[in-house]
Order: structure tokens, then sequence, then C-alpha cells
């Protein structure tokens, strides 16, 4: 797989849809991939990314937004309270608001700069455990809260539970979204953003179909 295929694959599953072609944007996925694999994606005029880690890209964007000129990257992993004032800095949007004490957070912060990055409200919607997100029955009383706070939500983020049917996910992602009148759906990796963009997904995140498998150091 490359850009190119899965650029065109997006298209495809967009006409297939019966949507605009310009209302899937693809965020490519650039997390704990080597430097040479992303440069070479920016080379060939991608300029949208999604990282997992505010150190780590704190490290890599600086420079290669100096030389590659703007470039949107978001933030779609878990972010700590105390990364919250470096976030806000680095991203143009964030895809994890999931907790009050976060929201609370990003709005004082917000406040003091004037600005906000765009941000999503990511939903467990499979209510799993171990996994972050708001559970669905929260969700309503959450987006509440953050229109009180002047937050300006765009739209809602999952990951559906590993080894189930990823669509029943999407379509309940994507009521929750409608019924709280949010334009923004973040949903779909690699192996299902055609899935979600049947659904309705506005921003697909995809890694390593793009990039190739990750290689993480132990
Ligand atoms: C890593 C990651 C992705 C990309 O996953 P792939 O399967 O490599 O496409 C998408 N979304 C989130 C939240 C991720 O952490």
């Amino acid at each position: 797989m490359s850009l190119a295929d899965i650029s065109a694959r997006i298209v495809a599953a967009t006409q297939a849809s019966g949507r605009d072609v310009n209302s899937v944007h693809l965020i490519a996925v650039s997390k704990v991939q080597p430097l040479e694999r992303v440069e070479s994606v920016l080379t060939a005029g991608h300029r949208l990314f999604g990282e997992n880690y505010v150190q780590e890209a704190a490290g890599k964007w600086p420079d290669l937004r100096a030389r590659f000129g703007a470039v949107s990257v978001h933030m779609i992993g878990p972010l700590q309270t105390n990364k919250a004032k470096v976030a806000v800095e680095l991203f143009d949007a964030i895809h994890t608001v999931d907790r009050p004490s976060l929201a609370e957070k990003l709005a004082r912060l917000s406040q003091d700069r004037g600005q906000c990055p765009e941000l999503f409200v990511q939903v467990n919607t499979g209510a799993e455990p171990q996994k972050a997100g708001v559970l669905p029955d929260d969700l309503d009383a959450f987006l509440t809260m953050c229109r009180g706070l002047d937050l300006p939500v765009q739209g809602l983020m999952c990951i559906p539970p590993e080894g189930e049917d990823s669509a029943p996910h999407f379509v309940m992602l994507a009521a929750m979204a409608a019924r709280n009148g949010l334009s923004g759906l973040s949903m779909g990796m690699s192996g299902d953003f055609e899935a979600a963009i049947a659904a309705g997904a506005t921003h697909v995140r995809v890694g390593s179909a793009i990039f190739g498998a990750r290689t993480y150091a132990n």
C-alpha cells in the first residue's frame, strides 16, 4: 500500500456512499515511523498527520514544519492533563477529549491563548474497561459541560474493540454525533476506513497501510 493507493480507495469509498469527495480527510498516522517514511509522504504533498505521543510529536514536527511549510498535525492518542499546554501549542486538533479535568484544562488554556485547537470527544463505544473515552451513556452530559466551558467541539472519535466488526460502532458514533448536532466523525483506521466512510467518517486515521508496519523499540 501507499499514500496514492489509500487516497484512491478513500475517493472510491466516498463516491460509493454518494458523498462529496472533499468530505473525508485522510490523517496519515506517523507515530513511531522512521523519519524518512514521514518525509517521503510530505514530499508527495500530503499535509495532514496524526500523532499519539506529545513528546514524540514535539521532537519531530517543529523541524518538519520549518522544512516543509504548513502542516496540520492532529493528536489522536490519550492526552495527560499535564501535557495539555504543550499539546495546544503543537497540535491543530485534539481527538481525545475524554474527561472533565482535561476539558477544564483545555478551556483555561484556550482562554489564555485566545484560540483553541479543533476538538473531538472520544467515545468508548464498546464500553471497554481498559479503553479511554466517554461512555455512551455519559456523552450528552459531557458535551453539555464542554459547551458550558465554551469549548469548540467539532465532532466525535472512536476506536472500536479489536476483533469485532467495526461497522456497528461507526453507525453508533454517527448517530450520537447527529443527535448532538456535531458534524465531525473521526473513525476508521487501516483495516476499516472504508466501512467508516460508508457510515459517515469525516476524518479517517490511517497509519500502517500508508507507512508500513510500526516497529516499537523494546
Ligand atoms: C495508531 C492509531 C491509528 C492508526 O492505526 P493503523 O492501524 O496503523 O492504521 C489510528 N487511530 C489511533 C487512535 C491510533 O492510535
